[in-house]
């Protein structure tokens, strides 16, 4: 047994040590095909040359300068590279070493925007039920997940829980997907006026909903009219792209297919593809100004911010995915593989929904395709899943449904951008089997 405090510790875990374009190899030398690209962050699949090149060239330079002292040129390159891309009125960008820290920033930085221009009794965060926005401790109180929250209560910030846009199972008999997005932006204007506008800071969404609920798009419409809402009061627009974000569903930014641009992004899983820990939020003009033209000091950092060769291998893999015209791919085989799953699974008694964009599909298992009943939680279908995938030498995504029935477990796949089409078959023939 080896000493390593592993989070699951009920499980037993192969050992991997080799990357193979799309496959991990683990020590007994079996191939795992990472159709979930972890969870969500290999999109370069792995061992690229041209990343690992980028690494050592920096690394051999500089691979660190603490950012009390010093910024690097990696940094300001993939700031460039970022904000080039961006939407209109991010301009700055503020660089972590994760998701969650990117998430911690974007609360702190929403915080002290409204310090900064005199509103310091705006405290109160709005989110969704069913959300992850990651596991620090403020991050974690965002997420709007029970199970997840209660035993680390008292939570740090004030926060209150809409409704998620999740039409599979809460758009009602006779609503159009329009007429759902309308009401959904109804619930939070009036959750920001319970709460008195004046008083709310901002409200965080994921443009495409990732672990929670397995690649839920927003119905049209959705985001605009949030964003209206939230600009009639003030609030601020937190869109967490940490895993839908960086190409994964067919645009860099998944905000771009909503129309709507936002005060600050997250993002970090797809930023460095794994190749280095790395997390940034992207800040817009305003609340820059604001520090800047105030106190001139946001209070918060890291160690490890701006860390030289992780930003340089950010840098890489997004060159690459350029380069190599990826995102065309991410289209083109995201419809490829939403067909196949549609071909294979459609019909099956236990899959009741098959949804997603671009290279971030999923699927919702259910006990009863008619009534939508999920599964008893007690099961652990999600955890049996797992296994079973990985036994057929596959990588998938499943997570467990909530206890109170909101939904159903699910299939998240999230491969890398740069699979040959034969790949799709054997995602879907791998994953049929597990099933
Ligand atoms: N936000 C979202 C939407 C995520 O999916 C995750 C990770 N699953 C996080 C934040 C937290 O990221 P990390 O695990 O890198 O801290």
């Amino acid at each position: 047994m080896s000493h390593v405090f592993h989070r699951n510790l009920h499980q037993d875990y192969p050992t991997a040590v080799q990357g193979d374009g799309p496959y991990i190899v683990d020590r007994e030398g079996r191939r795992y095909l990472d159709a979930s690209g972890g969870a969500a962050v290999s999109c370069l699949g792995h061992s690229d040359e041209a990343v690992a090149q980028a690494i050592k060239d920096q690394v051999s330079r500089l691979a660190y300068a603490h950012t009390s002292f010093f910024t690097s040129e990696p940094m300001e390159q993939l700031a460039d590279f970022l904000i080039e891309r961006a939407p209109a009125g991010l301009d700055s960008v503020y660089f972590v070493s994760g998701g969650s820290e990117a998430v911690e920033a974007a609360l702190k930085l929403a915080r002290q925007y409204f310090v900064e221009i005199g509103q310091p009794q705006r405290k109160h965060l709005i989110a969704r039920r069913q959300s992850y926005h990651g596991n620090t401790l403020g991050a974690l109180a965002t997420g709007g997940n029970a199970w997840r929250r209660q035993q680390f209560e008292p939570l740090l910030i004030n926060v209150s829980h809409v409704s998620p846009c999740y039409a599979y199972r809460d758009q009602q008999p006779d609503e159009t997907p329009e007429a759902m997005g309308v009401r959904l932006a109804a619930e939070l204007e009036a959750e920001i006026l319970r709460l008195g506008g004046e008083n709310v800071m901002a409200f965080v969404a994921e443009p495409v909903v990732g672990a929670t609920l397995g690649a839920v798009t927003a119905v049209p419409g959705y985001f605009t009219r949030i964003r209206e809402v939230c600009d009639r009061y003030g609030v601020l627009l937190i869109l967490d792209e940490v895993m839908c974000g960086m190409g994964r569903t067919g645009s860099l930014f998944a905000a771009e297919q909503e129309g709507v641009t936002a005060d600050l992004i997250t993002i970090a899983k797809g930023l460095g593809a794994g190749y280095q820990p790395i997390g940034a939020t992207l800040v817009s003009q305003r609340i820059r100004d604001a520090i800047a033209n105030g106190s001139g000091f946001f209070q918060h950092g890291h160690t490890y911010i701006g860390h030289a060769t992780a930003c340089a291998a950010a840098l890489a893999v997004q060159q690459a995915i350029e380069s190599r015209d990826l995102l065309t791919r991410v289209n083109v085989l995201g419809e490829g593989l939403q067909a196949r799953l549609g071909e294979r699974f459609a019909n099956h008694p236990h899959i009741g929904d098959i949804r997603g964009r671009g290279l971030f599909q999923g699927l919702e298992l259910v006990a009863d395709r008619d009534s939508k009943r999920p599964f008893d939680p007690a099961l652990k279908l999600h955890a049996r899943l797992k296994k079973a995938a990985m036994a057929e030498g596959l990588m998938c995504y499943p997570m467990g449904g909530t206890l109170d029935g909101r939904q159903g477990d699910h299939i998240l796949l999230a491969p890398p951008f740069m699979l040959e089409g034969s790949h799709l078959d054997e995602i879907t023939d791998r994953l049929g089997r597990a099933i």
